[in-house]
């Protein structure tokens, strides 16, 4: 073995110690980069440091998103805009700064099923991971059914503080099922809880007016949703499934079967809040 060798060695057990763990592998190839390319003593320090920088935001945001628990991972930059034309590309972009999570502001996400609603919360999802905010997804369902077995257990206050603790918390598919009075009153107790002190992002094949039947009291869906919207961005989304438009290429469907007008149909929504409704609300699109 050479001296060389050996001090790689000894430089890679240091680092191992500092935890460095990226360069442990890379510092091989490294060194004999840098002296192919015969690197001034700043710039090899500077590379250096940026790599293991870059791995630990790597290794961060893995974790992060593993933490979050995602249906699935799909990304803001796969998404097709020119498919779902009532959406405005710069307001998704705007979001996906994720400022909205620093300003604890909320996100509504309206649209029949197959639009994307799940897609783009999961793509702003993984945003927020990347800028290393602690993130959770769940259903609405999940989430709900959650909160009663804390409530029946009497963890209520427990299972609420972990809640808030995430800075941006998704809750998918509000409006698929109906929530009883209990659980209605549990989620307004947590909308509480999170207001002004951290993001929420909502999706739902609902319009809001149609909230009040969704938590089978029309008070309640009204409190909850004057705290939602008063600091919040409401995306409409209106058009095509996008399941739908896939299963027509494959050929799955005919032309005799017309896509339904997803507006129209019973289980989509209106997306077109009350006045009432969004009284204070400060909406951006
Ligand atoms: P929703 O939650 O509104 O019911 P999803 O987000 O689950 O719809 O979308 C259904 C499927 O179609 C997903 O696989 C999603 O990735 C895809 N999809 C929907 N809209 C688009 C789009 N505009 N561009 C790319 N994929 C899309
Ligand atoms: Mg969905």
């Amino acid at each position: 073995m050479t001296t060389l060798t050996v001090q790689i060695e000894r430089i890679q057990e240091q680092m191992q110690r500092l935890r460095l763990l990226r360069l442990v592998d890379e510092l091989p190839a490294l060194l004999q980069e840098a002296s192919k390319k015969d690197l001034a003593y700043s710039d090899f320090l500077e590379e250096v440091l940026s790599r293991e920088i870059a791995a630990k935001h790597e290794r961060h945001t893995a974790m992060k998103t593993a933490m979050a628990r995602f249906p699935f991972q799909k990304t803001i930059e796969s998404f097709d805009f020119k498919f779902q034309p009532s959406i405005d590309p710069k307001v998704i972009k705007d979001l996906a700064t994720c400022r909205f999570i620093a300003d604890t502001d909320n996100i509504l996400l309206l649209g029949p099923p197959g639009v994307g609603k799940t897609h783009l919360a999961v793509g702003l999802g993984l945003k927020a991971c990347a800028l290393g905010y602690r993130t959770a997804f769940t259903t609405a369902a999940g989430l709900i059914a959650t909160l009663m077995r804390a409530h029946n257990e009497g963890r209520l206050e427990e299972k609420l503080k972990l809640l808030v603790q995430p800075k941006l918390l998704i809750v998918d598919e509000i409006g698929y099922l109906p929530i009883d009075r209990l659980g209605a009153n549990l989620f307004f107790q947590l909308v509480s809880r999170r207001y002004e002190r951290g993001a929420i992002l909502i999706t739902s094949n609902q319009s809001l007016t149609g909230w009040g039947e969704v938590f089978g009291d029309r008070v309640i869906a009204t409190a909850i949703l004057d705290r939602l919207l008063h600091h919040s961005t409401i995306v409409n989304i209106k058009g095509e499934s996008y399941r739908l438009k896939e299963k027509r290429k494959a050929g799955l469907l005919t032309r005799s079967e017309p896509f339904t007008d997803p507006v129209r149909r019973s289980d989509s929504a209106e997306n077109t809040p009350t006045p009432e409704l969004v009284l204070g609300a400060d909406r951006r699109s």
